[in-house]
Parts: C-alpha cells; structure tokens; sequence
C-alpha cells in the first residue's frame, strides 16, 4: 500500500518524522508531497523546496527509509477545487492520504479518497511556527529538528536569513 504525506515543512521537525515513522508502520511506501513550492524567504515559509527536499531527504536517509519514500514538489494553485487532481497531475499513484489538515483532509474526502489523521506529536512544540519563533529569538530549536535537518539549517546560515527578512523597514516587516 502506498501513501501520501502533504506537508509544508518549514521546516521539517521531529513531529513530521514521527508521523513519516507512523505512516511507514503502516504503508510499504510514502509519497511526501512538499507543498507551496513556490513560496520561500519569508517569515512563515523560509526554505525552498530545494532545501526543503534535502533536509528531508538527509533526515530520511540516515533513519534508512528514504528508499520507502517518494519526494514530490507541489506548487500551490489558486483553486481549491482543482487542487486534488493538480495532486494526483505530479504524484505517483497513492491509495491513502494522512494529513492533520482540514482543508487538505476535506479536499481529498470529497473526491472519495481515504484519509487518516496522524497522531501528533509533542504539538506545541513541534510546531513550524513556534519552531521559527525560537530561531528568530535565539532560543533552543535544535532539539525539535532532526539533527540532520539542524545541521543542514545551519549550513544554509538558515537563522540569520530568518533574522534578515524578519527585520522592519520604516513601513513595519518586510516580509
Ligand atoms: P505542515 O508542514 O504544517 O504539516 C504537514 C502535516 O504534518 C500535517 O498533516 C500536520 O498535521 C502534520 N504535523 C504537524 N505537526 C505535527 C506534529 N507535531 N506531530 C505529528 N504531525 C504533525 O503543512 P500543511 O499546512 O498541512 O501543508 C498543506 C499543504 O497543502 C500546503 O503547502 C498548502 O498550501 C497545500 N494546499 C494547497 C492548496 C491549493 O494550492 N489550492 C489547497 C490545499 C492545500
């Protein structure tokens, strides 16, 4: 049985392994879709899909499962409507979707498709956002990441472009 995981990662935290454990518990494969491809270098959603791909890829790896995973990008489109079958366009066959996500869930639910929520784990503070915050404060974050995600996070000098497009101008936040 195969999977879909749809996800924005930003960044890609231990809650979103866990659930990527889970779903393997349960499923031979996982396509992980990487949503909203096109956004980055914002406050809300820093890393590119590229980076988001490799963080992933690198965390999967050394856990051994990125053999059992198919990593797919998905550019968001302004159509709700459209948007499983713009899904089902870029991503091998899947029998079931996992998501937390009420629009992602419902979307799915109305063409048919089975859905599964994942347990969550540890959610205030595996949280994309109040992962951010901690970054931007200077307070403890890489014990919420895969160390492999951390690493890569600091490679890509991750925090200070947090920092630089989080500053204000003389019109409030830049981004
Ligand atoms: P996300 O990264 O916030 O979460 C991904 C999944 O991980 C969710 O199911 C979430 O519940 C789960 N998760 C988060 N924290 C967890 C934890 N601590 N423990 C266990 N699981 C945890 O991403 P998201 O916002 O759900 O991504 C949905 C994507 O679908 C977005 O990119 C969105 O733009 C896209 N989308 C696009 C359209 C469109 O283009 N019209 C429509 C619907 C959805």
């Amino acid at each position: 049985m195969r999977g879909l995981f749809v996800g924005r990662f930003q960044p890609f935290h231990n809650g979103h392994m866990k659930a990527v454990e889970w779903i393997l518990g349960r499923c031979d494969e996982l396509v992980i879709a990487v949503g909203s491809t096109q956004r980055s270098f914002n406050r809300m959603e820093v890393f590119t899909a590229g980076e988001r791909i490799e963080m992933m890829r690198r965390a999967l790896k050394a856990r051994k499962l990125d053999g059992r995973c198919i990593i797919i990008p998905v550019s968001d489109i302004n159509n709700n409507a459209l948007w499983v079958s713009h899904v089902n366009s870029l991503c091998p066959e899947f029998d079931v979707v996992f998501s937390n996500n009420p629009l992602v869930k419902l979307l799915f639910s109305e063409v048919g498709k089975k859905v599964v929520e994942v347990p969550l784990f540890d959610r205030k503070s595996c949280d994309g956002s109040h992962i951010r915050k901690l970054m931007l404060s200077g307070a403890k974050w890489k014990e919420l990441v895969p160390k492999e995600v951390a690493e890569f996070i600091i490679q890509k000098r991750g925090i200070e472009r947090l920092r630089s497009i989080s500053k204000e101008d003389k019109y409030g936040v830049v981004a």
